[in-house]
């Protein structure tokens, strides 16, 4: 598994066209005002984030009471906090969600043909804690929201918690905090945990026209299947005689077209950007394999597959799907001796000409399957592999063959140009359509408190964002700050992402857990690290960096990239398994006393 995948032989004029071509494509997409192009869906355009499932008519009175710990949102990252929390022997843990229940992303989203994009059995958390193995390797969406669900019941986090409630204020006083809601409680806790903001909230382009076009919109989280009929797994025979169109292209949009494109009398499909599609075979898992599993196999999938694609040594490919195959193409297994061996400079260019090579096969993919020769080099990616999330579908290509889909190219206008009353408006082009269905994405990885729409007080009423604003984001692995005792912040600040963003989640959940295990028997009331601590984090995220934001700096716009604009994003750049070692390591040595020097 370590020996270097075979190099591929491409010209010195080919390897010209193909960075000159990726140059052009990234300019044709740039917009001057980046991530300001969306906007978020509230005020006059809340109704795209409206709750579909959770009853309108929820009341309850406003709780004033007492709990060890409270987890700001449901989704995986706060339902692996309250299982953590759990393990440690906390007793009263309020998980306070926005949504009707437990799911987050999985809740809200539950558009047709939604599934796991990474094999779920090394996707899903707690599996083995649930007694669950995964029916198909890429689980649908409800399979995995009943999952959440039952992580919930699993670790009793259904008794305190506190739904259709959304945070609004935390207040550190007298040695613990005050947390208030919007629906005018005020709890007190001794541990708080903020975990939203991964995939959390829908964004739309900030289109002109959008209020003034008079026929039926919804973004994809918030399916409106009253409007197209059907469920997730398709039948929406509402759309039989219906124009629709789909904006966006990204790995929503992946599942979301093949369904509309069978039931739907006509659909446009807008696209800004190309997806990579790599092939699928989706297949249900094998009894036997399930029946085989012992104790430990969930943690070893997980960090085999973490391994892969992050390029760590390993013995075997357990996954072994077209992720892990990916990565193996693109050199990521290879050993560090060879990486040093090689030198940096003969190890990129290595590199570059696999994920040429990579990309060279995924657009002939796409010739292979689409009739259309002009639709085909429409579909067709132009940037390195991961530039974007890379999506997968054996569905998604074969859609365009069909007579009653068309793929509209938006490129050169900066995206749909503008709505009328009737249309959308591209070029000289106007397509009139009785549906528009916003496949346009999130706000990712900005949660409210990073954001500033959660106020927090801190020690001496410090206020965490203006310390942040005036000094840069500060923490302590990612997690906790100075001047925030008690405080605790899951997501993708400071520290490693991975594709397995729920795997990330879990080992930071893990990481808060035994941290207060530890504070607890140690009998030290306050976890908060020091200034100094803080800093050397600071320094170390600086001086692993750079290589990533160099990819960035030349990738097409998205938000793995700030749409282009790169220089915000700091993270530990030697990979989720190194930082998950760091993380080991720290809290089994001297380090974790970083956090618990005050016994008081
Ligand atoms: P993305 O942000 O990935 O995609 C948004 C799409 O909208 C892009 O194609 C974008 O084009 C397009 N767009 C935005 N504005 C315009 C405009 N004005 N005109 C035309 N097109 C426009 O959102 P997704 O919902 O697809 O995916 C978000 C993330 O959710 C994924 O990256 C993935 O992490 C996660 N996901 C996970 C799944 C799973 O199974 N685990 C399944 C689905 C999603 P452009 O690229 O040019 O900006």
């Amino acid at each position: 598994m370590s020996t270097l995948p075979p190099i591929p032989d491409l010209g010195d004029d080919e390897i010209a066209a193909l960075r000159e071509r990726y140059r052009v494509e990234r300019e044709r997409r740039i917009r001057p005002d980046g991530s300001a192009q969306y906007r978020r869906a509230q005020g006059r355009f809340g109704y795209y984030a409206e709750d579909p499932y959770a009853d309108p008519d929820f009341t309850r009175g406003p709780l004033r009471d007492r709990v060890d710990a409270v987890v700001l949102g449901g989704g995986f990252g706060g339902l692996c906090a309250g299982a953590r929390l759990r393990q440690a022997g906390l007793e009263r843990i309020r998980i306070v969600e926005k949504g009707g229940d437990f799911g987050g992303t999985w809740y809200w989203n539950r558009y047709p043909g939604i599934h796991c994009d990474i094999e779920s059995h090394v996707y899903l958390p707690l599996l083995e804690e649930v007694g669950h193995v995964p029916k198909w390797k890429y689980a649908p969406g409800e399979e995995i929201r009943q999952h959440a669900m039952a992580i919930g019941r699993t670790f009793d986090l259904y008794r305190d918690a506190c739904f259709q409630t959304g945070i609004v204020e935390l207040r550190w006083d007298d040695g613990e905090w005050v947390v208030r809601t919007d629906r005018d409680d005020e709890m007190r806790a001794t541990y708080v945990v903020v975990s939203n903001g991964t995939l959390d909230h829908p964004k739309l382009p900030a289109i002109p026209g959008i209020e003034t076009f008079t026929g039926h919109t919804f973004h994809t989280s918030r399916w409106d299947y009253a409007y197209t009929g059907g469920s997730p797994d398709g039948g929406l025979s509402g759309l039989a005689d219906k124009r629709v169109a789909i904006i966006g292209t990204g790995a929503t949009a992946i599942q979301v077209v093949p369904h509309v494109a069978r039931d739907a009398a006509q659909l446009h499909v807008f696209q800004r950007t190309p997806s990579s599609v790599d092939v699928r075979d989706n297949r249900p898992t094998d009894p036997r394999w399930a029946d085989s599993l012992r104790p430990g196999w969930h943690a070893r999938r997980r960090e085999n597959f973490q391994a892969v694609v992050t390029g760590e040594h390993v013995d075997e490919d357990l996954v072994d799907d077209a992720w892990t195959r990916s990565a193996h193409v693109l050199g990521k297994i290879i050993s560090s001796d060879a990486r040093a061996d090689w030198g940096p400079e003969a190890w990129e260019r290595a590199e570059e000409l696999l994920d040429f090579d990579k990309m060279n096969r995924l657009r002939a993919r796409v010739e292979r399957v689409v009739d259309d020769p002009a639709t085909a080099d429409l579909l067709k990616p132009w940037y390195r592999y991961g530039c974007k999330r890379p999506t997968f579908s054996d569905e998604y290509l074969q859609a365009f063959n069909r007579p009653n889909v068309a793929l509209v190219d938006t490129a050169d206008h900066g995206g749909v140009e503008r709505f009328t009353e009737r249309s959308l408006v591209v070029g000289d082009a106007e397509y009139e359509v009785d549906c528009v269905i916003f496949a346009t994405g999130f706000e990712v990885g900005k949660s409210d408190v990073l954001t500033g729409r959660l106020p927090v007080r801190g020690r001496d009423g410090r206020n965490l964002q203006q310390h942040w604003r005036s000094s840069g984001v500060r923490t302590l692995h990612g997690v906790c700050s100075s001047g925030f005792p008690n405080l605790f912040q899951l997501g993708s600040v400071q520290n490693a992402p991975s594709v397995n963003f729920a795997h990330v989640l879990d080992e930071q959940a893990i990481h808060v857990g035994e941290v207060i295990a530890e504070a607890r028997r140690r009998g030290v009331e306050r976890v908060e690290p020091t200034p100094e601590a803080e800093e050397a984090w600071a320094a170390t995220i600086e001086s692993t960096s750079p290589e990533r934001a160099r990819f960035d700096a030349e990738c097409t716009p998205g938000y793995y990239n700030n749409e282009g604009d790169a220089r915000g994003r700091r993270t530990y750049g030697r990979g989720p398994a190194a930082f998950q070692r760091l993380l080991r390591e720290w809290r089994t040595g001297d380090g974790i006393d970083e956090v618990l020097g005050d016994a008081g």
